[in-house]
């Protein structure tokens, strides 16, 4: 590989759709990916509101998606504690808004590539600068290094490149989230709808993907003791059930029968608003993007879509200031997408971040603060979903 080239690294959506991004725009990359396959199993599925159908359009890979899944009629949140039912329209309110099998979306990106533009088994351990050029050197976890021109780092949550940046460590929601996929080979019964059951502290949702799979999610305050857990399916599944005890029968149905494979746990991590106000996101030629830059909690379910519209704006200002005459072209473009990305990001996290604390804080008088900040700063709390990245 020739040191002039841009490395991504990652190959989550954020490095897949950042990879595809550049190609339309003519710019060639690699994607260096810790795992020694596609990272398509795990995760399970994600919701994707018109902001996020929008990045998939100028991606080209929408149509391709939207055969995968179909759309959401409204949403609707069943309050099992108080039998109170609220309701709104999704279909008239705020447009397209499917699930999508995280699989789906990681296939997909990845056979709009060119071969072999993702290199697996390939995990960074550490970056610094050449000091007489000051290109970035990266050195893997096989002792390997590579010189390079530019890093974007698309490295997920724990990201060895935000390390890099002198990021703040991102930090930890007291909740963490159960995800599945049950399907039903003869088709299922509910409607087309985002459903979350409240009941005793936990948030249960369930989202139909098409006629023959559902994802559903459970998100709950504890925090298991047994570290076996996290990485033992049938466990999770159990630890779910007893949790879900006082559900509904159709729930406790839906997540007996759930594929073994699709079922994981993770705690909520977020990188605090204040942070993303202030943080320096790229030094020199090297920056972050997608869950690197902004982890946020799956409160508003904007992580991925939000990941999707930082490739577009990234290979537009890269590919922009290309014809320009300047002299360091890539901090250029990486100084106006971080100008362009900061407050679109910093109110996607304050927004979820506020949503997260009012269900995972314990204190009173966080939770009150958290309620009046969101009725004050979020008065049309769909308004994220409007968010036009713009044309590639
Ligand atoms: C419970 C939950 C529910 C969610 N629901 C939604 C939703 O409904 N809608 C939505 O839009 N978003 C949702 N999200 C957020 C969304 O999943 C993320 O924002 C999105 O996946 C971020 O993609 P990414 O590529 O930036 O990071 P990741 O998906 O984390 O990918 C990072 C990649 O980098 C690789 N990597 C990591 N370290 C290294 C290294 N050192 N060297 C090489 N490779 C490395 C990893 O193997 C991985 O492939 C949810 C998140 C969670 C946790």
């Amino acid at each position: 590989m020739s040191g002039d080239e841009v490395v991504i690294i990652g190959a989550g959506i954020c490095g897949l759709a950042t990879a595809l991004a550049l190609h339309m725009k003519g710019i060639r990359s690699i994607v260096m990916e810790k795992s020694e396959s596609l990272r398509n199993v795990t995760g399970a599925a994600i919701t994707i509101r018109p902001n996020g159908w929008r990045a998939l359009d100028q991606l080209g890979v929408s149509d391709i998606l939207r055969h995968t899944s179909i759309p959401l009629q409204r949403e609707r949140v069943v309050s099992l504690d108080v039998e109170r039912l609220d309701e709104i329209s999704l279909y008239h309110c705020v447009g397209e808004t499917r699930c999508l099998r995280r699989k789906d979306i990681i296939d997909t990106l990845y056979a709009a590539l060119p071969p072999a533009t993702v290199k697996f088994g390939c995990q960074l351990e550490s970056i610094k600068l050449d000091q007489h050029t000051t290109k970035p050197i990266l050195r893997f976890i096989d002792g390997t290094t590579l010189t390079t021109k530019v890093v974007i780092g698309c490295d997920g949550a724990k990201s060895i490149v935000a390390d890099f940046l002198n990021l703040k460590p991102t930090k930890k929601f007291p909740l963490c989230e159960v995800r599945g996929i049950t399907n039903y080979p003869f088709g299922h019964s509910f409607t087309y709808e985002f459903t979350r059951f409240k009941k005793d502290n936990l948030l249960v949702g369930r989202i139909p993907i098409n006629n023959n799979s559902v994802y559903w999610f459970c998100t709950q305050p504890c925090i298991p003791k047994d570290e076996r857990i996290w990485k033992d399916p049938e466990m999770i599944r159990q630890h779910t059930l007893q949790l879900l005890s006082h559900y509904p029968e159709e729930i406790q149905e839906m997540i007996k029968t759930t594929d073994t494979n699709s079922l994981s746990l993770k705690q909520l991590r977020y990188r605090a608003p204040w942070d993303l106000l202030m943080g320096t996101f790229s030094r020199g030629t090297v920056i972050v993007a997608g869950d690197a830059m902004h982890v946020m909690g799956p409160f508003l379910g904007q992580g991925g879509s939000a990941s999707l519209e930082d490739a577009i704006v990234l290979a537009r200002n890269m590919a922009q200031i290309m014809g320009l005459n300047h002299v360091r072209k890539d901090e250029e473009a990486f100084y106006r997408f971080v100008r362009q990305r900061r407050i679109r990001v910093v109110r996607l996290s304050l927004q979820a971040y506020l949503i997260g604390m009012i269900s995972g804080t314990s204190l009173r008088l966080k939770k009150f603060i958290c309620i009046m900040l969101v009725t004050l700063l979020f008065r049309n709390q769909m308004s994220h979903m409007d968010y036009d990245c713009g044309d590639i």
